[in-house]
C-alpha cells in the first residue's frame, strides 16, 4: 500500500534535481532553477493520467479540501454531507470552512449510501463530500446523478483512492472537484502533499489562487501579479514535488502489485462462507491497497481481529475501534472542541453531534476488518499469512 515501500534512485534523482538549482520554491525564479517545474510537471502529468482538465498540487490532501471547498464556494452556516466513516480530515476542513457537517450512514461499500444522502438533503445543503474509502469507490454512479438533480456539489475525497476507478472513469474525476492526499502512508506520497482536479477552469484558478494568498498567477513578474480574492499559504515545496513525480510514474506498477496480492487473498478466502467481501461496485477499478471484509456479527469480528493480531497478520484494522476513521470515537468532534471559537459554534439551532445516532454504519463497522495490502510482500510471506488467516478463519467459523 504505501508508495515509501519503494523509494529507490528515480525519487533521489527527481530531488537532487531540485537541489542543484536551489530553487525549492514553485513559482518564479525562472532562470536560476533551469527550466526545472516540478509542482507543474506533477500537475500535468497527474491531469493527464486521471484524463482531467486541471491540477493544482498543494500541501495536504487536508489543504486540497478546504481548497476544494473554498474553489466550490462552500463557506459560512453551508450544511456538507459526509460520511461517519473517514479520516477525519475531511469533517476537520469542512468545521474550519464555517460550514456545517451533517453525517449521514454509509453501506456495505463502506462509503456514503446514495438513499443516506437524499434523506439527509435539506434546503441548506450545499455540497456532499463522498470519500473512497480503502482503495475502492462508493455508489459514484447514483451519487452523481443524486447531486445533479437536486443543484448539490458533489466534491469526492479520493485521498485513499489514488488510481482507482469506476466503469474506466477516474475517481476524483466525478464531482465538480477531486480531493487527493500524497502523505507519508498514501499509494504515492510525497512526503506531504495533495491535489485537487476539474475539468472546471473557473474552480481551478480559484484554487490555484486561494493555495497562494490569491494570486492571480497571470504575467511572468510574480511581484506583480494581481489579488482578485483573499487566500492562504497551502503551497507545496519543489522538493516534495519531485519525490511525488518519481512516485507517480510507478503508479501502475503499485497497482499492478496490488491487485496481484488481493486476487490470491480473494481466491484463497473464498471457502470461508462467514467472510464477506467488501461490496465494490466496479472489483476491475480497485486499487487494491486494502482486503476489507465482514465476520456475521461484532463478536465474530472482534474475535477475529484479536486471533489476526496473535497470529501475527499485521496491518489489520478494526475501524470501530480506532479514534481516526470513525465517527463513534471522535469525542473532540462531538465536543466541538477548538483552540478558538468556531463558526459552527454560532449556528443555530447548533448541531450536537454527541447525539448522531446511525444505527447502520455502527452494525456494518461493528463487523468489518481492513487489512493493508503491501507492495513488498514476498510470495513466501504472502503464502504465510493467507495460512494464518485460513486457520483463523476456521477457528471462527
Ligand atoms: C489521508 C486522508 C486525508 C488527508 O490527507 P493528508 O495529506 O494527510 O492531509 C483526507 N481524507 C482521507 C480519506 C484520507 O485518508
Amino acid at each position: 500500500m504505501p508508495g515509501f515501500e519503494k523509494f529507490d534512485d528515480a525519487e533521489r534523482k527527481e530531488v537532487q534535481e531540485v537541489l542543484e538549482t536551489g530553487v525549492l520554491f514553485r513559482y518564479g525564479f525562472d532562470a536560476a532553477r533551469k527550466g526545472r517545474w516540478k509542482a507543474f510537471e506533477f500537475e500535468k502529468a497527474f491531469s493527464e493520467r486521471l484524463g482531467v482538465r486541471h491540477c493544482h498540487l498543494c500541501a495536504s490532501g487536508t489543504a486540497a479540501l478546504s481548497i476544494a471547498l473554498a474553489a466550490c464556494g462552500i463557506g459560512a452556516g453551508d450544511e456538507v454531507i459526509v460520511p461517519p466513516f473517514t479520516f477525519v480530515a475531511t469533517v476537520e476542513a469542512v468545521l474550519l470552512a464555517g460550514a456545517v457537517p451533517v453525517f449521514a450512514e454509509i453501506d456495505e461499500t463502506l462509503c456514503l449510501d446514495p438513499d443516506a444522502v437524499e434523506k439527509a438533503l435539506t434546503d441548506r445543503t450545499k455540497a456532499v463530500i463522498v470519500v473512497h474509502m480503502c482503495g475502492a469507490m462508493a455508489r459514484i454512479d447514483a451519487l452523481s446523478a443524486l447531486c445533479r438533480k437536486r443543484s448539490v456539489t458533489l466534491i469526492e475525497d479520493a485521498c485513499q483512492s489514488v488510481g482507482a476507478s469506476f466503469q474506466g472513469k477516474a475517481l476524483g474525476t466525478f464531482g465538480r472537484m477531486g480531493c487527493f492526499s500524497f502523505d507519508p502512508v498514501k499509494t504515492i506520497t510525497c512526503g506531504e502533499g495533495g491535489a485537487v482536479v476539474t475539468d472546471d477552469e473557473t474552480r481551478y484558478r480559484v484554487a490555484a489562487g486561494f493555495a497562494d494568498h490569491g494570486h492571480d498567477h497571470e504575467g511572468t513578474d510574480r511581484g506583480r501579479e494581481g489579488h482578485p480574492f483573499l487566500g492562504t499559504n497551502f503551497r507545496i515545496s519543489e522538493l516534495n514535488a519531485a519525490v511525488g513525480l518519481a512516485q507517480l510514474k510507478k503508479l501502475d506498477a503499485f497497482l499492478a502489485i496490488q491487485r496481484a496480492h488481493k486476487h490470491k487473498l480473494v481466491e484463497r478466502l473464498r471457502p470461508f462462507p462467514h467472510v464477506t467481501m467488501r461490496q465494490i461496485p466496479d472489483e476491475a477499478g480497485d486499487s487494491a491497497t486494502f482486503l476489507s471484509f465482514f465476520l456475521p456479527d461484532e463478536a465474530a469480528a472482534r474475535k477475529t481481529a484479536a486471533a489476526l493480531a496473535e497470529k501475527g497478520v499485521d496491518g489489520c484494522f478494526y475501524w470501530y475501534d480506532n479514534n481516526w476513521h470513525y465517527l463513534r470515537q471522535w469525542d473532540h468532534i462531538k465536543a466541538l472542541k477548538a483552540p478558538a471559537i468556531l463558526p459552527i459554534m454560532l449556528v443555530e439551532p447548533r448541531p450536537d453531534y454527541r447525539s448522531v445516532h446511525l444505527p447502520r454504519s455502527d452494525e456494518i463497522m461493528g463487523r468489518t476488518i481492513s487489512m493493508q495490502i503491501k507492495l513488498s510482500w514476498t510470495d513466501a510471506e504472502l503464502e504465510n499469512r493467507m495460512d494464518a488467516m485460513a486457520r483463523v478463519f476456521d477457528a471462527i467459523g
